[in-house]
Formats: structure tokens, sequence, C-alpha cells
């Protein structure tokens, strides 16, 4: 039987739109792994059809990739008393994963590779500018190390290792961050920019991040970190949630460290 304190709601930002680059992963092993606890888990889009009052319901927010023209869609929505009951959730640190695509949004601005600049939430601290449709691309395997301060000490408790998080990213922006911290360092692969090392940005409880994979089934760690912190933040009360059998996940990233030449 399940009880109130049993109940997880997951919000997924525009599914429709931004699920260019798979990330519909991250929304997926969030509700399995949190069912595999006992939760009883809503999944509820976040999309044109959405009030404010909605999005202040959600527990977790999961944001994917998506091209340029989909941001600025996604954009024209968000704006208004939605963009505001987004802002107010992420201040009031409502957890959230939000990929390539969707932290540019949360930035100052996005700089498309053709047309007019996107605004952004101008939540997180840093703008993002795509160089134009002949530059290279930042495509390929990433590896990057949490160094967030809060972030990388509860996932380096929890892992008895550094952080080292495996991914894929595919994008032709570039974000340079103002005063927000960096999710990580990147071991390999471009990150934030492919210039100064940067990975992502930590805000309150959202992780912004450049890595698709989809990040959290190649990084189970990261999928228990947030809904811990949901659940904390929605029942007020410590969760220590029960261990789960990720020894496939384990070999999988064992192997693709190899693969990569990283030492672990
Ligand atoms: N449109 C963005 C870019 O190319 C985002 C791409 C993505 O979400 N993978 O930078």
């Amino acid at each position: 039987m399940t009880t109130d304190k049993d109940q997880l709601i997951i919000g997924w930002l525009y599914p429709n739109l931004m699920s260019t680059y798979g990330d519909r992963g991250n929304t997926i092993c969030l509700r399995q792994r949190a069912q595999w606890r006992g939760y009883n888990v809503t999944v509820m889009p976040l999309d044109q059809q959405t009030s404010a009052a909605d999005i202040h319901k959600v527990d977790i927010i999961v944001g994917g990739g998506a091209q340029d023209r989909q941001q600025e869609i996604v954009m024209r929505d968000l704006s208004g008393a939605k963009a505001q009951a987004l802002r107010e959730k992420i201040e009031a640190g409502t957890p959230g994963v939000f990929t390539c695509g969707s932290p540019q949004l949360l930035g100052h601005y996005y700089e498309p590779a053709i047309g007019q600049r996107i605004e952004g939430l101008g939540l997180l601290d840093f703008v993002s500018k795509h160089p134009g449709i002949d530059a290279r691309r930042c495509i390929g395997n990433v590896v990057f190390e949490v160094t967030a301060s809060r972030l990388g000490q509860d996932l380096s408790k929890m892992l008895g290792t550094a952080p080292l998080v495996i991914g894929f990213e595919n994008h032709g922006g570039r974000t340079y961050l103002g005063k927000v911290e960096a999710l990580g360092r990147v071991i390999k692969g471009f990150g934030n920019n492919g210039e100064d090392g940067t990975e992502g940005a930590f805000y309150k409880n959202a992780i912004a991040t450049y890595s698709h994979g989809p990040l959290l089934p190649k990084n189970p760690f990261i999928a228990d970190w947030l809904i811990q912190t949901a659940l904390a933040e929605k029942y007020q009360t410590p969760i220590s949630l029960s261990p789960l059998d990720d020894a496939l996940a384990t070999q999988a990233r064992v192997a693709m460290f190899k693969r990569l030449g990283i030492v672990t």
C-alpha cells in the first residue's frame, strides 16, 4: 500500500520538443529506480498545456536536448507565469537535471547558429553562443569529474571514490560561465566550450550538463542523488535509499573507461 510519503512527481520539460538526443532515458531511469524502491511515481509533461500551478507540483525536473529551432519554440512558450514558476522551483531547491539544450535556456541567452538571440530564464549565470554552421560541433564521448563542492562531496560519499561521470556530447553551442559553479572538470571531451576545461553548472540542486548518454543510466549514482534530494526536500526528512544491483552499469562504465584510456 502506498501512503502520501511514497509519492514522487517527475516533471519532464517539453517531451515532444526536447527529446532529440535520447535524454528521455533520464526520465525512464529516475522513474524505474524510484519504483524499485517502492515509490509511486508520476511523470508529468511540462509543455504547452501546462499551467504555472502544475509546475509547482513537481518534485524533480528533467529537461533534455533539442535543436535550435525547437529551443526557440520552447522559449516562446516558457515565459510569464510559467517561467516564474520554474525559477521559483529551482531557487527553492527542487532538484533537476538539464541536458544540453535545456541548460542553454536556463542561462542569460543562447545565440543559435542562424537567427536571433534566444533570451533565457537568466537563472544560471552563464551565456551560450553557437559560433556558426561552419564551426566544428563538439561531438564524442565525454568524461568529467564532478567538482561542484556539495554535489561532489555527496557523490564521493555514495561511491567511495572520486565521482567520475561518463556521457556523450553533441552540441554546437559553447557555454561560458559567469559566477555560477561548474558542475565538473573535463577529463576527456569538450565540456562547456572546449577551452576552459569546465563542464556544466551546478546551482542550488539543479544539475546542468552537456552530457547526454543518456546521463543517468550511465551514472546511476546521480539518479539516486536526485531521488534522495527530491524526497528529502518534499518530506523534510533525510531519506536513505535501499541499494540496487548496479553490476551491469558498473561493468559498462569500466569497459568505457578502459576504451577511453581513463585510469580510475
Ligand atoms: N542546439 C544546441 C546546440 O547545438 C543544443 C544541442 C543539444 O541539445 N544536443 O548547441
